[in-house]
């Protein structure tokens, strides 16, 4: 067989690798915390799961429109318009099978070879990912601990050469639940006026999970760039819906049809049930947010405070999403090493900040969509491996 030399750039997410070798461990009769996966550990809400099963049996079987049903996407058009103070066209809105699909078609409709797209560093891996396989090259915007993983608008805006098509953006971030401040986006959306023809993704799906008084600022908010801004969203995160396989993107009007065909060409629509339980989601009682938000606000308190008193180890603030990101830089171990050392020895499943980029090494992810007794005991087994090490040293 002789595959597309493409398949050779296609890169993959290792939380996946973790999450089967953490399941392998615990089958021999390991005991492990997972603090390696990137999903809500709560249920999704009864009531929207009431809403597929109630599609299910009304007979909604069959293909929807590619874009999503009418109704839903009028619903995404008055959510944004009520979490962003935003409106945007419902016929803008394409409905596809989760997040992820709105960064690869954004990849797919602006990569190609001698191309250039920018994306965080360390990001979500699949942005890189993605558009290398469009043959284009990923351009790493570096990420500061010490401004909470924001980036410098202006070292950005550097960057940007004739070749560069698109800015792939996350605020509240995976891995490191950075959020960044309305001045670093206003300071890069006012230097973009003089790059009109580069598009930005924004990859807002976190923005329901914020702390510590913090706002949600979307680029869709700045009207000299909402020709050229997607906006990606989705369900998984806000509802508790990872496993249901729906999100969407707001595409600008000249983009939207396109964003259909990919859909047509790919998926077709999203399976009709899930599109009712995710309307249910959107127009139902919003108090289950409010109730995740505030647990994972505690647990993030717990897990940030705990991993500060390790010595060797220092870790911000995390004021979105659920994920804490430590500076590993004073134990000495790379981030691959000490990700191992934790899953094979001490029994906690983490992710190296390498497996985000190049920039994650010194870090580790963890992510604290888990319970504050695993949390506890995941960084009582941190902080006596790291202890036996040095010890033994
Ligand atoms: N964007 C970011 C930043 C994420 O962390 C994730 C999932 O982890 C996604 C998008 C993809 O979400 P979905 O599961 O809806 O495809």
């Amino acid at each position: 067989m002789r595959l597309a030399e493409r398949m050779e750039r296609l890169g993959t997410e290792t939380a996946f690798d973790v999450l089967a070798r953490a399941g392998a461990l615990q089958a021999a009769g390991r005991s492990i915390i997972n603090l390696g996966i990137g999903q809500p550990d709560f249920r999704t809400p009864d009531h929207i799961v009431e809403a597929g099963r109630k599609a299910l049996a009304d007979g909604q079987h069959g293909y929807t429109p590619a874009n999503g049903i009418p109704v839903l996407r009028e619903a995404v058009a008055a959510d944004i318009a009520k979490y962003r103070g935003v409106e945007v066209d419902p016929d803008h809105v394409v409905v596809v099978p989760g997040g992820k699909v709105t960064m690869f078609f954004a990849a797919l409709m602006f990569g190609e070879p001698g191309a250039e797209i920018m994306y965080p560093n360390p990001g979500f891996p699949i942005y890189e990912s993605a558009i290398a396989f469009s043959g284009a090259t990923p351009v790493p915007i570096p990420l500061y601990e010490e401004t909470g993983f924001s980036f410098d608008a202006d070292e950005v805006l550097a960057r940007i050469t004739p070749r560069t098509r698109l800015i792939m953006l996350n605020s509240p971030a995976n891995p490191t639940g950075g959020v960044v401040p309305r001045e670093t986006f206003d300071r890069l959306a006012a230097g973009l006026e003089a790059h009109p023809r580069v598009a930005v993704m924004s990859d807002e799906i976190y923005s329901r999970l914020l702390y510590e008084g913090r706002e949600h600022v979307t680029l869709l908010s700045y009207p000299h760039l909402r020709d050229r801004v997607i906006l990606l969203d989705g369900w998984s995160k806000t509802y508790a819906m990872t496993g249901w396989r729906i999100g969407y993107g707001v595409w600008p009007a000249a983009l939207a049809e396109k964003a259909t065909r990919l859909a047509i060409n790919c998926n077709s629509c999203v399976n009709a049930p899930t599109q009712h339980a995710a309307l249910a989601a959107l127009t139902g009682p919003q108090d289950s947010v409010e109730t995740m938000r505030s647990t994972f606000d505690e647990r993030r308190k717990l897990i940030v405070a705990a991993l500060n008193r390790i010595e060797g180890i220092g870790c911000v603030d995390s004021a979105g999403a659920f994920y804490a990101m430590p500076n590993i830089g004073g134990t000495g171990l790379d981030a691959r090493t000490l990700q191992d050392g934790l899953l094979e020895e001490a029994g906690v499943a983490t992710i190296a900040g390498t497996s985000y980029g190049a920039y994650g090494e010194g870090y580790l992810r963890l992510s604290y969509a888990a319970g504050t007794e695993e949390i506890e005991e995941a960084v009582a087994r941190i902080e006596t491996w790291l202890g036996q090490r040095a010890n033994a040293a």
